[in-house]
Order: C-alpha cells, then sequence, then structure tokens
C-alpha cells in the first residue's frame, strides 16, 4: 500500500481563496482592509526568502502589507519602539517578527512587547497560555496548518493516539496543545526519548517536528498512519541542493496511510494560517464575527 499524499498546497490555496473572499467582503460592507506588519532584523537568508514570500501573499489576498526591514545592529529600544507604534496603528492588524533574531536581541522580551491581539504568531505569553488553557486566542500557525489537514483528512480526531517529535515552543508544544484539544493521546518526543522508534510506532498520528534531515524513517511508522511532515531542512544530494522534510518519505510513505509531502505539505499551509490569523485580529478588533 501506498499512501494517500496530503496536498497541502491545494490545501493551502484553498484557504487562501476563503480568506480573499471574506478580505473583499470587509471592504465592501465596511471599508476596512486587514493590515499585517512584517518586521525583519537582520539579512538571514532564509528569513528574507520568508518575509517577501509572506509579503506577497498579504497582497494577493487583498490586505495591506508592511514590511519593515531593519539593519543587523538595531538596539532592542529601537526595535520595541517600532513595536510600540505598530501596536498603536490601527490600520495594522497583525504584527509578526520573524524569528531568530540577531543574538543581542531578546527574543522573549520582543515578542511580548507585541499586543496579544496582533500576534498573529500565537507566540506570546498570553496566547500561549490562552491556549494552553483551551481559550479563545491566536494559534501559532505551523500547527494550526497541520491540524487543519488533519481535521480535513479524519474528521473527527478523538481518541487517536498522537505522537508530536519535537518540543520547541514555536512547533512541537502548541501541537501537542492542539491536538489534545482534539481529544488525541497525546505523546511529546524530544532528544531524551527513549526508543524513539516504538514510540513512534505507537501513533496513529505522528506529527515530525525535528529539524533533523529524514530522521522519520518507515520502520518507525505505523501501518496506516497520518504522518506530517514540518520539517524544512536544506541538503546537498548528488551535487545540488534539496529541500527534504524530517521524514524519509520514500520508505515512509510506504507504511504510512496518508503523508505529507516536503516541499508542498505543512510549508504552504503556515502561510495561509498566518493570513487567516491576520483576518481573525481584524474581525476581533473591529467587533466582526470571525471566520470560521
Ligand atoms: P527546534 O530545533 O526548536 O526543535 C527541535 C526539536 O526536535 C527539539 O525539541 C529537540 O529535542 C527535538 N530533537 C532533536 N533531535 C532529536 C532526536 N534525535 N530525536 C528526537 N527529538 C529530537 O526546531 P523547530 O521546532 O523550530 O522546527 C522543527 C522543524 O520544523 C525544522 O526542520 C524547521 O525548519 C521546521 N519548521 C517548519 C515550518 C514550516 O512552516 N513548515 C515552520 C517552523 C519550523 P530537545 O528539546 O530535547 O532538544
Amino acid at each position: 500500500m501506498t499512501a494517500a499524499i496530503i496536498d497541502g498546497k491545494a490545501f493551502a490555496a484553498k484557504v487562501r481563496g476563503e480568506v480573499a473572499a471574506h478580505v473583499a467582503r470587509l471592504k465592501e460592507e465596511h471599508g476596512i482592509q486587514p493590515g499585517l506588519a512584517v518586521v525583519l532584523v537582520g539579512e538571514d537568508p532564509a528569513s528574507q526568502v520568508y518575509v517577501s514570500s509572506k509579503g506577497k501573499s498579504t497582497v494577493e489576498v487583498g490586505m495591506k502589507s508592511v514590511e519593515h526591514k531593519l539593519p543587523a545592529d538595531t538596539s532592542e529600544a529601537d526595535l520595541l519602539a517600532l513595536i510600540a507604534r505598530l501596536n498603536a496603528d490601527s490600520s495594522i492588524h497583525g504584527i509578526l517578527v520573524q524569528l531568530p533574531l540577531p543574538g543581542h536581541l531578546n527574543s522573549e522580551l520582543v515578542i511580548n512587547s507585541i499586543d496579544p491581539a496582533k500576534d498573529v504568531d500565537g507566540f506570546h505569553i498570553s496566547n500561549v497560555g490562552l491556549l494552553g488553557t483551551g481559550q479563545k486566542s491566536m494559534v501559532p500557525c505551523t500547527p494550526l496548518g497541520c491540524l487543519m489537514m488533519l481535521r480535513d483528512h479524519h474528521g473527527s480526531l478523538a481518541g487517536l493516539n498522537a505522537v508530536v517529535v519535537g518540543r520547541s515552543n514555536i512547533v512541537g508544544k502548541p501541537m501537542a496543545q492542539l491536538l489534545l484539544g482534539d481529544s488525541c493521546t497525546v505523546t511529546i518526543a524530544h532528544s531524551r526519548t527513549k526508543d524513539l522508534a516504538a514510540v513512534c510506532r505507537g501513533a496513529d498520528i505522528l506529527v515530525a517536528a525535528v529539524g533533523r534531515p529524514e530522521m522519520i524513517t518507515g520502520d518507525m511508522v505505523k501501518p496506516g498512519a497520518t504522518v506530517i511532515d514540518v520539517g524544512i531542512n536544506r541538503i546537498e544530494r548528488d551535487g545540488k541542493g534539496k529541500l527534504v522534510g524530517d521524514v524519509h518519505f520514500d520508505s515512509a510513505k510506504e507504511v504510512a496511510g496518508a503523508i505529507t509531502p516536503v516541499p508542498g505539505g505543512v510549508g504552504p499551509m503556515t502561510i495561509a494560517c498566518l493570513l487567516a490569523n491576520t483576518l481573525t485580529a481584524c474581525c476581533r478588533a473591529n467587533g466582526l464575527p470571525e471566520p470560521k
């Protein structure tokens, strides 16, 4: 049996289309345009690619996009002052500070200076607490995209065994919270987990967010499981640069029931969810019904 391929690119296009239609209605009926500000400090090449692709997608769905590109030696005071201005700007509904920040900046302090209502990445401590206690929050985009694909594929996730490999604040932990919220039985695995392969083989849903190219191989996958590959790793193969996930796709797809590819799986859904979060933030700021 070969796994069904979960087409994140097509799903993301559908989500972006729904967001664009909602944005058009907001403009027509209320004269409101959602606005997203993205702040990039320094010249990390991968971050530059992400930021420009986020800006392009924002404009494509009819939102206002503002990019602030600051030099790598920007002081913390200057960055905090910019965030304070964006917090106070009523035409901006979402603020995203691209991570990682240069080492001299305190990421936690910077992220926690964003107005939680505009924290479309969902990394502010208030949103983390709200998510953890099952209250309305801004949900981190990558895990939200994974959850949407899982719900779309399975319908109900209740009672399924979910294993999340990785415990970062931006992917692993919020992913586990979301799966718990959908009544999965959740295990979080990490670098100190004993017999990772056996833990993974217990998973009906296996989410890999490790940052290690092709580490999760087919023998670690339960037959028929759904595998979500969050990893984005640039490797050299046959003298060429290639993008691979944290899952060894060719072996895993022979065992899994369904699997996300890299590229074309989780990545496109992350940006679609960023746009959806910005739309949600805009609706909440204006006291309008939220998109479903
Ligand atoms: P981090 O490096 O912050 O976290 C990696 C996690 O994997 C850690 O919890 C670590 O455990 C765990 N880990 C590392 N090695 C092993 C191992 N050998 N066995 C078991 N667990 C291990 O990464 P992120 O969460 O930020 O990102 C994970 C991946 O997702 C990366 O490839 C990243 O590029 C990608 N990513 C993709 C996005 C998308 O839009 N598709 C968005 C964000 C990230 P420990 O805590 O013990 O060190």
